[in-house]
């Protein structure tokens, strides 16, 4: 059976109007990514036993002591990135089960994204395939380092709580380029850093709850 078969019922296309309306009454604006959440059906991206919770507004374990973040998070964050415009060249850290990676590759022309744990970076793909998405490319690594090789990025999201913001990523994006990051330990609060022709501009939004972004990989 194919897993987009899983959980009949409760992983319609009315589930996930009824989540969208839900992201709405939270706040999100941005049609874009409101129309990106629509379309993609999050519990293929889940454990066939989970997919009945697929919908609800939580982040779900996905194996390896890893989650899948929470729907009104992955819209916030993708909201944030956009900023209201088309997104170009999109580098994300912290691949997971690829669910933020489909969602950027519907607001964004390219998505790169860093997974340091390879059997998740296999689901990624799995799931990433299935989907059919064209415009992504997964890679096994240490996103601290980001890729530099395919720098610059008009968009870098890390879905990882780091302790500090490398300065690796920093140096990865274009000037007018826009990075989300969750910044702290025990306390997380998600800062978004914009590159301006002299400077970059950090602005601290909301208090964050992401697993933490580890070094090396496996
Ligand atoms: N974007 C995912 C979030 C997954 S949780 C989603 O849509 O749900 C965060 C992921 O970051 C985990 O899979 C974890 O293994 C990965 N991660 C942690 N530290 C990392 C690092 N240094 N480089 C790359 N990935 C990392």
């Amino acid at each position: 059976m194919s897993s987009t078969m899983h959980g009949i019922g409760m992983t319609s296309q009315r589930t996930r109007d009824r989540m969208v309306q839900r992201l709405r009454e939270q706040g999100i604006k941005d049609e874009v990514v409101l129309g990106a959440m629509n379309a993609i059906p999050r519990h293929i991206f889940v454990d066939e036993a989970l997919s009945i919770r697929a919908y609800e507004d939580v982040s779900l374990p996905i194996g390896y002591g890893q989650t899948i973040s929470q729907p009104y998070i992955v819209a916030r964050m993708t909201e944030i990135l956009r900023s209201g415009n088309p997104l170009g060249r999109v580098l994300e850290i912290g691949t997971g089960c690829g669910y933020q990676t489909a969602v950027l590759s519907r607001v964004a022309q390219e998505i790169y994204s860093v997974e340091r744990i390879s059997p998740l970076l296999m689901k990624a793909r799995n799931n990433l395939r299935e989907l059919r998405t064209r415009n992504v490319k997964v890679k096994h690594a240490d996103g601290h380092y980001g890729l530099p090789d395919l720098a610059p990025f008009d968009g870098i999201m890390v879905t990882a709580g780091a302790t500090h913001i490398p300065n690796e990523l920093l140096q990865q994006m274009t000037v007018g380029g826009r990075m989300v990051i969750p910044v702290g330990t025990q306390e997380q609060t998600l800062v978004l850093v914009e590159r301006l022709p002299e400077e970059f501009r950090q602005t601290k939004l909301e208090a964050v709850k992401f697993v933490p972004l580890l070094g090396g990989t496996s």
